[in-house]
């Protein structure tokens, strides 16, 4: 297929790396021209969305939020081919998805909600999961590229209903991620090693993907950000955002979610600090511990 790629960070560069090895003809587009520069070679680069766009049988956006979203499907949707389709794997508010859907639809073309877990890791192994929101025939034109970018794909409803999906995800990673660190920061207190904290809470009923698969303590589990200096992976700044969503769609829907609320408030708290903000957001163990220590009477 002929692929437009638009946001090649973190997760879009080798979403789009992988489309390509599997023999799509990919042309990428970033604003952030240094970044999209060391793509070259591996496929096109374009200097504009729209050229990305023009003559494509899919266009893929992997963008940070809702506002690029939107400012993006302004740009492409009139350019694009009446029988392209539009696939958007960012993570942004369920409002705008539904914006993009309508504009979609208005432009009588067809498209997706389909947000992804797994992380950098999983976007290079090409094991991402796709929380799939809108029409079950467009999916099935999607399927073959989601299967080379991930493991699985779960259509989770009508448009929307991918983001929904994954913001209940990632309301859940926030406090786990939290609890994890703190479990690590009391295991210290207690003179508990953190080798057998990890060996034990791998393998019994305080399992998470935190611990298990993005263990926040260095040289500990499989590799993860805390054995690369907490370079994101991704990045406190995105989990705020997406505690941000969660809090927005439980507000919208009058949902009790004090954790998560909590959880937010302890992210906004530690990327308060920009440098903070652009670590991984497992780094909050430090944080968690710095304070632990500070108020160790022992
Ligand atoms: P990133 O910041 O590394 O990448 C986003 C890219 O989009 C940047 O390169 C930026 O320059 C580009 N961009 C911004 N506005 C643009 C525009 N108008 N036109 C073209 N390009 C534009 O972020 P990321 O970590 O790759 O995450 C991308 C999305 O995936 C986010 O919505 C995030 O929440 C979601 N996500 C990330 C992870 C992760 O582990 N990093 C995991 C799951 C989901």
């Amino acid at each position: 297929m002929k692929i437009g790629f638009i946001g090649l960070g973190n997760m879009g560069a080798p979403m789009a790396r992988n489309l390509a090895k599997a023999g799509h003809e990919v042309t990428g587009f970033d604003v952030n021209f240094e970044q999209a520069g060391v793509l070259k070679g591996i496929f096109n680069i374009a200097e504009t969305a729209i050229d990305a766009t023009v003559d494509q049988d899919v266009v893929i956006t992997m963008l940070p939020n809702g506002a690029a979203l939107i400012d993006v499907a302004e740009q492409i949707l009139p350019v694009m081919a009446p029988s392209a389709f539009l696939i958007d794997c960012s993570t942004v508010d369920i409002q705008t998805t539904k914006q993009v859907a309508m504009m979609i639809e208005s432009a009588g073309l067809r498209g997706l909600d389909a947000p992804v877990s797994g992380g950098v890791s999983g976007a290079s192994a090409g094991t991402l999961t796709f929380m799939v929101g809108g029409d079950a025939n467009t999916l099935e034109l999607a399927r073959p590229l989601f299967e080379i970018m991930g493991g699985r794909v779960i259509h989770c409803g009508d448009a929307g209903a991918g983001q929904a999906a994954k913001i209940c995800n990632n309301m859940i990673l926030g406090a786990t991620m939290i609890v994890t660190c703190e479990a690590f920061a009391l295991a210290d207190q207690l003179g508990l090693d953190r080798q057998r904290l990890y060996d034990v809470v791998s393998t019994s009923s305080g399992s998470s993907w935190s611990m298990n698969s993005y263990c926040p303590a260095p040289d500990i589990g499989p590799q993860s950000p805390a054995d690369n200096r907490y370079l994101p992976g991704f990045s406190t700044a995105m989990m705020v955002k997406d505690l941000e969503l969660a809090q927005g769609a439980a507000s919208m829907t009058k949902t009790n979610t004090r954790l998560g609320m909590l959880a937010l408030q302890i992210y906004q708290q530690f990327a308060s600090q920009p440098e903070h903000a652009k670590q991984d957001f497992s780094a909050i163990l430090n944080e968690i511990k710095m304070f632990s220590d500070k108020h160790d009477n022992r």
